[in-house]
């Protein structure tokens, strides 16, 4: 038989099959299976090798807020690198882009933080406040203060110490994880942990666990507690409202610094420019990626508060730390004109005023529908619980991945991705999404639902 055409679906599958390891797959599975080749993408949508259009609804992983296909982004990546290609940000050397966008940040940071460690993405942001955090205690003469209070279920990367802070026990359980000195508590996950609580009285309840585990390590032995203000990747879990202001009170009253994970909620996805803004709670530090740049160039970092920055500026030495491409020049390039969009089309403000609701206000009405537990949405970040039996809150046997299914069905016979996390259905759709994309999004959840019933 002839080789597949060099510009075949079955081309690209065959050398990805034999050369290409992909992340978080069954890659005997997936071979067998055959990889989904996308080939292009504008606007809301991505287009495969086999001509299908599909409504992103993940933006991409969470990252693509601005829309696919942004020329003003690709052009001022490309300008900086005809310009400045590369060069370091550590050998007291700088570039314009690095210092640019380091302003830049702390104008959108909440108040008091006015500066930003870079890195190539989110998990090294979560690494480097792992080691700024301690190297700060030591600093400040306490290094004894060392743990790390995490939750359950939380995804905080898959580096060594990201996936050590994250809560995931598959990812635990390969490579030894966690390392020393991180404490996991629950997670404030009301539909699944809740019990017989009000979410109200449970977002209490899973803050007085953090405080039990502070008060178990001994406080002058915890550096800090990091989460993020919704659990993305752990299935969109919203806490309850009475949830991150206790923790901030128990984090406060003990001494403990306050990391906020906004790899995902950062930059506009809740309708803030930072997930703890929607949530009442002012971080010592916020770890971001993704929608800095809505994926166009990785680019991550950690914009640190002025008790950190003072502590480590003033007493921490150098730091010994960094990564080549920390402040890569493309990144920050593509950060500036991501921003430079957001604010030119105030696209934060659509997400809480215009277009967060309006699709909120479709998608919380699936609550009704029969196998719809829950509903849930902020700015434009949401799930579906779907439940077997609603009122008992019951799960689906998981071996069958009755909801997996559902979404890769729905991916190939709707044109819509939405990505399943155990029984839930969650979506984190671009902000530049219209409304007629809006409605197509809710109408085909309901249609799907429906014939799933
Ligand atoms: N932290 C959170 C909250 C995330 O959602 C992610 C990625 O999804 C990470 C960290 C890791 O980021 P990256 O994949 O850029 O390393």
């Amino acid at each position: 038989t002839s080789a597949p055409a060099s510009n075949s679906t079955a081309h690209w599958r065959h050398l990805d099959a034999a050369h290409h390891l992909h992340p978080f797959s069954n890659t005997k599975s997936l071979n067998a299976e055959g990889v989904r080749v996308i080939t292009h993408a504008a606007g809301s949508y991505i287009f495969d090798s086999e001509g299908n259009k599909i409504l992103d609804g993940m933006s991409g992983l969470w990252c693509s807020s601005v829309g696919h296909g942004r020329h003003d982004i690709v052009d001022a990546i490309s300008d900086q690198l005809k310009t400045l290609d590369y060069y370091n940000t550590f050998f007291k050397t700088t570039h314009p882009a690095a210092a640019e966008l380091a302003a830049a940040i702390a104008e959108v940071a909440p108040a008091g933080m006015r500066h930003v460690f870079f890195t190539s993405g989110g998990s090294e942001a979560v690494d480097t406040v792992i080691r700024m955090v301690r190297h700060y205690w030591a600093a400040m003469g306490k290094p004894e203060k060392h743990i790390f209070i995490a939750r359950r279920n939380a995804y905080h990367g898959s580096t060594v110490g990201g996936a050590s802070l994250g809560g995931m026990k598959p990812m635990h359980a390969q490579g030894g994880l966690p390392i020393p000195g991180i404490v996991h508590v629950q997670q404030p996950y009301w539909w699944a942990e809740g019990g017989d609580m009000t979410p109200e009285a449970f977002g209490l309840h899973a803050a007085r666990e953090v405080a039990r585990a502070i008060d178990e390590a001994g406080a002058e032995n915890v550096a800090a507690f990091i989460g993020e203000p919704i659990q993305g990747a752990g299935g969109v879990v919203i806490p309850p409202a009475t949830y991150w202001p206790e923790v901030q009170k128990i984090c406060r009253e003990r001494d403990v610094l306050l990391v906020s994970d906004e790899v995902i909620c950062g930059f506009g996805r809740t309708g803030e420019w930072f997930g703890c803004q929607y949530m009442g709670v002012a971080p010592d530090l916020i770890t971001f990626a993704k929608g800095v740049t809505s994926g166009y160039f990785p680019l991550g970092g950690v914009i640190v508060g002025a008790r950190v920055a003072e502590g480590f500026i003033e007493h921490g030495g150098e730091f010994n730390h960094g990564f080549t491409y920390s402040g890569h020049p493309g990144g920050c390039a593509a950060a500036l004109a991501n921003l430079r969009i957001l604010h030119g089309e105030k696209l934060v403000e659509r997400v809480k005023s215009e277009i967060g609701p309006y699709l909120q206000a479709r998608w919380l009405k699936l609550a009704e529908h029969p196998l719809v537990g829950e509903a849930r949405m902020v700015g434009l970040i949401g799930a579906l619980e779907l439940t077997p039996d609603k009122a008992r809150r019951a799960k689906f046997a998981q071996e069958e991945g009755t909801v997996g299914l559902l979404c890769r069905d729905i991916s190939f016979s709707e044109g819509l991705v939405m990505r399943a996390v155990r029984d839930g259905m969650i979506l984190a759709p671009p902000f530049t999404l219209s409304f007629a994309e809006a409605d197509l999004l809710a109408d085909t959840a309901v249609r799907v639902l429906d014939r799933t019933y």
